[in-house]
């Protein structure tokens, strides 16, 4: 049996070693001239964890050092917006992990045959029999995994009255910093605009911006230092330890709901089928999660069973994500006056409650 995947992502990447395991053939087709990822962190939380052991690189990444959860949100000047119990939060739901995407990216690839990576093969057109047009020819597979991201053309050559992707209203900028010191993985939440900073195990930082703006405006880090200059310690510090080359900036987008991630022999994973804004750091999780899921259920039960029961059990669950995830971060972008009553309001509501909104992310057993 064979498998081709569109898109060497982490999702595609996982997907593969998952079908490669059950000993599947399996082919990445990948666009960019090698398999690599943008220089930035990402956090793998307990589930994405849960869903690495399954394709056998848990202990791989848990290796690399564990982190904490998430520590709460402060506000710009340093006051406590919601506070976790992070102890509270490693007891009941395991470590947290704080990775450079490479290194992951680096695992994956590792555990896959060389001669199933084909990078520099851009896919064209996506067909539901299994046939894949890409720059290298054409590859049939029994069964096509759509792992080419938010802009998918999996996902355009198959549901072509699909909208397309929505943006969200506010950018993000990503940067890993050197080594300085944090009071753990934070949130600061001003208006209209945040700053997150999460060590990592070797003493770096992986920090995140985001604000409100127009879709596609560009702001450099100059205008950055300026704008966060007056935020408490280590905000300033942080933006000023890097260089402007080092700093990435997207757009937030999260896509509409699809009626079906799976068409004939294609299924959407990661993403293509699911792209989320950021706010809960669960969009690669979910990922590994679709992988682990979809090369279970398509070898188990064979492909269309296997197909159906794919797209059964992984929707309502991402569905759920992506609309907690906007929920989450929404507050983070009102403007005065709103802002000033959630900053009163905020540290009057037991932690517990804000928690209770994103703990069921953590929570997710494999199909079997
Ligand atoms: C600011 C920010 C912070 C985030 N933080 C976290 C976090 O902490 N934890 C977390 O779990 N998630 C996080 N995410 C989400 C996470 O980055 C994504 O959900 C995840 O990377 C999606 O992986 P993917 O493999 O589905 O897609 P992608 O990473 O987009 O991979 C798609 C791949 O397909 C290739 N491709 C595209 N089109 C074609 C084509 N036509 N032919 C061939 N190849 C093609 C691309 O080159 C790419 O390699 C964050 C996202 C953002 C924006």
């Amino acid at each position: 049996m064979k498998a081709t995947i569109v898109g060497g992502g982490i999702g595609g990447l996982a997907a593969a070693v998952a079908f490669h395991r059950r000993g599947w053939q399996v082919e990445v087709l990948e666009r960019a001239p090698e398999f690599s990822e943008i220089g930035a962190g990402l956090s793998i939380q307990p589930n994405g964890l849960r869903a690495l052991d399954e394709i056998g690189l848990g202990d791989a990444v848990r290796a690399g050092g564990l982190a904490d959860p998430p520590a709460g949100i402060r506000r710009a000047d340093g006051n406590w917006l919601v506070r976790n119990d992070v102890g509270d939060l490693r007891r009941r739901f395991g470590p947290w992990v704080v990775v450079h995407r490479a290194a992951l990216v680096d695992l994956l690839v590792a555990a896959l045959p060389a001669d199933a990576l084909r990078p520099g093969a851009e896919v064209h057109t996506v067909r539901a029999d299994g046939s894949v047009v890409h720059s290298g020819g054409t590859s049939t597979a029994d069964v096509v995994v759509g792992a080419d991201g938010v802009r998918s053309v999996t996902r355009r050559s198959l549901w072509p009255d699909h909208p397309g992707p929505r943006y969200v209203g506010y950018t993000t900028w990503r940067f890993i910093a050197p080594p300085h010191p944090v009071d753990g993985s934070v949130e600061i939440w001003g208006r209209g605009e945040r700053f997150g900073h999460v060590p990592m195990p070797d003493g770096r930082v992986y920090c995140y911006l985001m604000a409100n703006a127009e879709a596609g405006s560009r702001t450099g880090l100059a205008a950055l230092r300026d704008r966060f200059a007056h935020w408490h310690a280590p905000v300033p510090a942080l933006l000023d330890s890097v260089s402007a080359d080092a700093v990435l900036q997207h757009d937030t987008h999260e896509l509409p709901e699809l009626p079906t991630f799976v068409r004939g022999r294609v299924a959407l994973l990661g993403d293509a089928a699911h792209a989320m804004t950021p706010n809960l750091g669960q969009g690669a999780c979910q990922a590994l999660e679709d992988a682990v899921t979809l090369a279970t259920t398509v070898d188990s039960r064979g492909v269309g069973a296997g197909l159906a029961e794919y797209d059964r059990i992984r929707r309502p669950r991402t569905r759920m994500i992506v609309r907690r995830s906007l929920q989450a971060g929404a507050p983070a972008h009102w403007a005065a006056p709103l802002a000033a009553v959630r900053d009163v309001a905020l540290p009057r509501l037991p932690a517990a409650l804000f928690g209770r909104s994103i703990t069921p992310a953590y929570v997710w057993e494999p199909a079997r």
